[in-house]
């Protein structure tokens, strides 16, 4: 998957995707990340790519021209490779939240342009014109586009098949089943007087599982009522082999704790 950053600063971009699992992933020739130079489009005698903002107000506002011929430069490459222009994805606190399902649907694409603002942001006509969605990635704002765009590359990419050295560790993420990661634990068993959970050492593949989802479930339920709402909703026929399980726990300790009064007695 190929991935076009337009910005203004195409080092840190280079930088950031150039060390670890990216840095894997574009070595193994799954993903790319191609940092594109905004300035270098700009048709300004003295390189300028920001101007003052229409109506007054503080800061400035990067102008429409040099992001747009940008955009347009990218898109014709683009349009070459895979014969459709790529979509554009603006950086911008007032877009859509991106969360792990669209991670999951953007690692489809084959090519995508991230577009990072900075200033005051973009230029509205420059937006219109290259037909740029706009996604936030998060209720905070930031001072550029980069670290936004490099998020969204670093979570798209992981969910692309290679990436990961184990594709296992995607599948149980927070997010990826619809619920919060249950705790996990490595060696040793016994850590300043803590245990590991018995059922964890217990090789009943079954009971580990049934220990994870309630894990899951309660951790989503006490932290983020929304994801367990939807959960729920969403997954009955878990909810409802649970409700059987847990039935069926319960008469089960019903009965061996009648057993044992009635060995008492
Ligand atoms: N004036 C803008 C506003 O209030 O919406 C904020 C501009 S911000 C200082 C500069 C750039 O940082 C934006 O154009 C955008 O590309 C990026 N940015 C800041 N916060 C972001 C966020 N939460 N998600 C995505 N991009 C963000």
């Amino acid at each position: 998957m190929r991935f076009h950053v337009l910005t203004l600063f195409p080092e840190m971009v280079h930088n950031a995707a150039a060390d670890s699992i990216l840095g894997r992933a574009a070595r193994k020739g799954l993903v790319e990340v191609d940092a594109v130079d905004i300035r270098a489009y700009t048709t300004n005698r003295h390189n300028r790519v920001d101007d003052y903002i229409y109506g007054g107000g503080a800061g400035m506002l990067m102008q429409a021209q040099p992001v747009y011929d940008c955009c347009e430069a990218v898109q014709r490459q683009v349009e070459v490779r895979q014969g459709r222009r790529a979509r554009v994805l603006y950086m911008s606190p007032r877009g859509r939240v991106f969360d792990q399902r669209m991670a999951q649907a953007l690692a489809e694409e084959k090519e995508l342009i991230l577009l990072c603002g900075h200033y005051e942001g973009i230029d509205a006509r420059a937006l219109e014109e290259i037909q740029a969605e706009e996604v936030s990635i998060g209720d905070f704002v930031l001072t550029g586009g980069e670290l936004p765009a490099l998020v969204m590359i670093d979570a798209i990419s992981r969910m692309i098949p290679g990436v990961l050295g184990n594709e296992e560790s995607a599948g149980s993420d927070s997010f990826m089943t619809g619920l919060l990661e249950y705790p996990q634990y490595s060696r040793p068993a016994l850590w300043r007087e803590q245990e590991v959970p018995p059922v964890l050492l217990s090789g009943d593949h079954a009971k580990v599982e049934e220990w994870r989802l309630e894990q899951s479930l309660s951790v989503t339920k006490e932290r983020r009522p929304d994801l367990y709402a939807r959960f729920v909703e969403d997954h009955p026929d878990i909810m409802e082999a649970r409700a059987k399980r847990l039935a069926r726990a319960k008469r089960l300790e019903e009965r061996r704790s009648g057993e044992r009064h009635g060995r008492k007695e």
